[in-house]
């Protein structure tokens, strides 16, 4: 695997890989990598010749100073893991490198609320500079295939919206949620669980796998109070447990058969904040 810390050296590497035909798949990641990360990549090198992994944490969508101080990095670690699972190539830019000067901002986007609700409520700013940082991730790498994770589901919904508002030229592959064995979805904040609220946090899938098969039996927000209800009563604190359109984002207070719906979730579990969602 070879790693480039530079826009300019990732460049030319990539340019004689386009001249030669090779198509590239890119996976962005903030690092401290796990099997949700290498389940993305594994998608990468499927869908193109060439697989490459960024790791950059973006102190623009970090709203909370302490939680960018206490972001896991283990970049050693990281890249013998991406080794291990044939990524052929490591982006791993500094802030200079990714915001050289201040001309960087979000892209102008129409997001019609979807940034507004859920995460972008109890985190302001987080996905203005989450777009911002992706798009100038696909301006240096313009990969024909951008893989992210279903387990950030209003992040992959945003990232669409900008694709398509843009009318970028990339193709945007969602990876499903990997989870550890008791259905805790698998996320670099997990490390820093204290075990009693590791052993605890498996109730927010539970309350997922609630909402799913009771989303018939009861009214959208007698199941959401409901659901949110369980992770307190198990320890944690709800932030949110929304029933929302799988498009739109916006919270359903009826639904069809014919709605594409997600449940999303967010709750604390001691110091560390969790998100997680499911398709209904
Ligand atoms: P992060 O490093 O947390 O910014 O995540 C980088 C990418 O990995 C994003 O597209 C996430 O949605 C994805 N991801 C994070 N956790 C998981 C997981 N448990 N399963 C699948 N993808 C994940």
């Amino acid at each position: 695997m070879k790693v480039y810390k530079t826009v300019k050296g990732l460049r030319k590497k990539l340019d004689s890989l386009e001249s030669q035909g090779l198509s590239i798949a890119f996976v962005p990641t903030m690092g401290a990598l796990h099997e949700g990360h290498m389940s993305l990549i594994q998608i990468a090198k499927k869908q193109a010749d060439i697989a490459i992994a960024s790791i950059f944490v973006n102190p623009t969508q970090f709203n909370n100073p302490n939680d960018l101080a206490k972001y896991p990095r283990n970049l050693e670690e990281d890249k013998q893991i991406l080794q291990k699972f044939h990524c052929d190539i490591l982006f791993t830019p500094s802030v200079k490198e990714i915001y050289p000067t201040n001309q960087i901002v979000a892209p102008k986007l129409e997001l019609h609320g979807m940034d507004a609700v859920m995460e972008g409520k109890f985190r302001p700013g987080h996905f203005e500079g989450m777009l911002q940082v992706v798009k100038r991730l696909l301006d240096i790498v313009n990969p024909r295939f951008l893989i992210m994770g279903q387990k950030d589901y209003q992040q992959i919904s945003l990232v669409r919206l900008m694709i398509e508002q843009l009318q970028l030229s990339v193709k945007l592959i969602q990876g499903d949620s990997v989870r550890e064995i008791d259905g805790l979805a698998m996320s670099s904040r997990n490390r820093r669980l204290d075990p009693i609220f590791r052993k605890k946090a498996k109730i927010i899938y539970e309350a997922l796998m609630y909402c799913k098969t009771h989303l018939d039996k009861m009214k959208p927000s007698d199941l959401e109070n409901y659901c949110g209800k369980l992770i307190n009563e198990a320890g944690l604190k709800t932030e949110y447990f929304e029933i929302v359109d799988a498009k739109s984002l916006k919270k359903k207070s009826t639904y069809t058969t014919n709605d594409k719906l997600v449940a999303c979730v967010a709750a604390w579990a001691g110091e560390i904040r969790l998100i997680d969602n499911i398709a209904l």
